[in-house]
Parts: C-alpha cells; structure tokens; sequence
C-alpha cells in the first residue's frame, strides 16, 4: 500500500517520481525500461528512446518556453547528483514565419536568442538556408539533451529516497473500497492516489478517455563525420515540399555505434492512430515517405555533407487539443499528466514538478494558471 502510484516511467512520469520522493512523500512509480527488441514486443513503446532532443527556450508559445526555462536550469543539478550527463549546450539555428514570436516568448523566460542572416548562418555552420523566413539564433543552453539519461538520471535519483520502482507495465487500473488497485504481470500493489503518465498509451488505463492525438513520425539517421560546428536546428517550410516543418540533432554517438545526425519532421498529409495501429507502427521501419522527404531535405540544405549510411525508425508524438500537455485531476485521487505535444522531452522536468505539486498539501505550484494545463476528455 503506497500513498501515490506514478504508473509511466517516461521523461513526465521520472521527472514527477523524483520531485515527489525528494520532498519526502512515499511513491511508488511503475514502468518498463525500453524492449530490448521493439520489432518483437507488444509495448507499451514510449516516445524518447533515443539519444538526441531538442532543447531550447524560444518556445511556440510563452507557457512552453516557461517550461523549459525552469526545466532548463535544474539539468546541472540533476546531471551532477546523478553521475549522468545529458545536456551539450550546441546551440540552436531556428527558421520560421513565426520566429519574432518565438523570440519574444524565448527572451520574457530569459532566454538569450538574436535574428540572424542566411549568410551568418552559411558561414558559421555550412546550413544553406533559402527559404526567405526570418531565422534566429539561440545560444547556450540552447543545443540537445539525451531523453535516455534524463530518464536513467530521474530513476536514479528516485531509487535514491525511500521511494519504489517497479520496472514493469501496468495493465490494470481499479478503484476498489476507496484505493486504486494497479495489477500487471508482476502482480498488483493499491495506492490512495495515482497520476498517470504513460505518454502515447495513456489513455486506456483511463475509464473516461483523454481527448488525444497520437500521430506517426519517422526519424532518419545519417552516418556523418563528427561537426561541432553545427547546432541543433528548426525550419519550416523546408526544402522538399511533402513536410511542414523539420528539424535535427546535430552529430552524436549513437549505440550502434554510428556517430550521426538525427533528422525528423511532420508530413503535411498525417493522420491521428489508434492503439491497435501503434503497436504495428512501432514494430516496423516507419514511413518510407517521410523518410525519402526527410533526406531530401538534408542533402539540400547541408549538400557537402557527406553521408556514409542512413537508417530510420518510427516514433509517436501525442498531441492534445490545447497545445499544451494534460496536467490535472481526472477523478477522485487520480490525476494525468500526459500529452508532450512533440516538445515536452526538455521541458519535462518541470511539467513532472508542476503535476508532483498537484500531490502537495498546498495543492497546484506554479505561476502558470492550471486551466492552461486542464485535461479535456474524448466527446
Ligand atoms: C520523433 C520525436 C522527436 C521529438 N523531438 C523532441 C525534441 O527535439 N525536443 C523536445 O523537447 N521534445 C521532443 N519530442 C517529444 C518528447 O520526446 C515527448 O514529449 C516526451 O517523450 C513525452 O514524455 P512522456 O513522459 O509523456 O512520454 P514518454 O517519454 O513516452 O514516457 C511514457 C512512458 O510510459 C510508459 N508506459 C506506457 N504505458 C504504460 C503502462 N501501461 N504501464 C507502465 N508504463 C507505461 C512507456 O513505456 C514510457 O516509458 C519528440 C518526440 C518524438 C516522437
């Protein structure tokens, strides 16, 4: 019997076992590490096994760049009390019709992010850009961090406290004489109060269902020599006409052993999945389309670049209907925080500190109203 059950053990669900079990409170959090074969299992899969994320301050709107300011500021802390490094400060070239706007939301959190011209971007970097978007420049702690060592160092510290995991899928969620039962393969343990943080395959645990998207996405590596010129970078509107927006991680060691760039995007014809179809998704090669489309457009926009092998690999981004992730009550002692929108991974940190608040005796903890955040379910 615990006093709370934190059933996904993702960037959300750690970053929220390990603000609660440091301020003092008895969880229990519950959720596998990545299949050591995904083409073989059945999931649950989650949205960050992967070596490369995005992170930067000039967010879509003022609410993520808060986000990831405050994320942002603990990653020294909780890399050096863990052992475990995630974060490399490569900075960040964005390009966008919308970039001012970026900015201003970037510089209010602090951030410290210029406009900058194609030319200042060829010559510092090598990117030919040549769409005429205003593009900027975002220095550090704008670059990348690594979604797996973030979720190994929150682990970590949590198995530090008093605190419990259990490294196994939860396949059952009752209420049953006033406390939730949480069963799975591994047997089952009861909790008075659960937050459930399980990513793309949330909602089934949830009796009302979440109002989410799930919508496919195709990553592609390519095999290149180590650039520490270039940084982490975002365009829309980018040269092969089938994507709406691309972005990359700039070159790292991957465990294959490949050190490369990461490239990913969003189709502009892309639609939502359901469970079913994600398992499938997961166990495949992704969208041969997207990948063709995503290459495309690397070889266009760095042309010099020499690339010596390609690989790709599916992934889901949840999306919900406010733009902004779930974080809130759903029932009697059962609250969500779910739905990372394709950007939560540098933010999560605070988006699992705002939703352990929710825990607290004082109730919701931050200056961000929580009808922002307000969980909508499925008509
Ligand atoms: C291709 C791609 C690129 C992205 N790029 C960026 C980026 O550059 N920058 C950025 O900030 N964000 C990025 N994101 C978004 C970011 O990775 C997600 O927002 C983030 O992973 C969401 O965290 P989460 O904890 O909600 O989900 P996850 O990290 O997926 O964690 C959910 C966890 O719950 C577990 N789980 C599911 N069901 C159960 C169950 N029944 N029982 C127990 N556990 C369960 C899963 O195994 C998983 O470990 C990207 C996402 C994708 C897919």
């Amino acid at each position: 019997m615990f006093d709370i059950a934190i059933i996904g053990r993702g960037l959300i669900g750690s970053a929220a076992a390990r603000h609660m079990a440091e301020s003092g409170q008895r969880v229990v959090v519950i959720g596998p590490d990545e299949p050591t074969d995904r083409r073989l299992s059945s999931g649950p899969f989650s949205s960050h096994p992967d070596e490369g994320r995005i992170t930067r301050i000039a967010g879509r709107t003022a609410v993520w760049s808060h986000l990831a300011a405050r994320s942002i500021e603990r990653y020294a802390d909780i890399a050096s009390r863990s052992c475990i490094d995630f974060h490399a400060s490569s900075g960040l070239v964005s390009c966008s019709p919308i970039a001012d706007e970026w900015v201003a939301n970037g510089v209010e959190a602090g951030g410290v992010i210029n406009r900058v011209s194609a030319e200042w971007v060829l010559e510092k970097t090598g990117i030919e850009i040549t769409n005429s978007h205003p593009i900027v420049y975002e220095g550090p702690p704008a670059g990348y961090i690594n979604p797996r060592s973030l979720v190994r160092a929150q682990t970590k510290l949590v198995e530090q406290t008093q605190s419990n995991v259990i490294k196994k899928a939860a396949t059952s969620l009752e209420l049953k004489l006033g406390k939730y039962v949480i069963g799975g393969a591994w047997g089952s343990i009861s909790a008075a109060r659960v937050l459930v943080a399980t990513g793309a395959f949330g909602r089934e645990l949830l009796e009302t269902p979440l109002s989410l998207q799930r919508m496919c996405r195709t990553t592609v590596t390519a095999e290149v020599l180590p650039d520490p010129a270039l940084p982490s970078f975002i365009m829309v509107d980018p040269p092969d006409a089938r994507l709406e927006e691309i972005y990359w991680v700039p070159p790292i060691l991957y465990p294959d052993g490949r050190v490369a760039l990461k490239i990913g995007g969003n189709l502009i014809e892309s639609n939502p999945v359901e469970q079913d179809d994600l398992i499938e998704w997961f166990q495949g090669n992704g969208s041969a389309t997207e990948a063709d489309s995503l290459k495309n457009c690397l070889q266009e926009l760095i042309p010099q670049k020499k690339v010596v092998s390609w690989k790709q690999k599916p992934c889901v981004v949840t999306n919900t209907l406010s733009g902004h992730p779930y974080i809130g009550w759903v029932d009697k002692g059962l609250a969500v925080a779910i739905g990372g929108c394709g950007a939560a991974a540098k933010s999560s940190d605070e988006i699992g500190r705002i939703a352990a608040s929710l825990f607290s005796e004082s109730g919701w903890d931050s200056i961000i109203s929580e009808k922002l955040f307000a969980p909508i379910f499925q008509n």
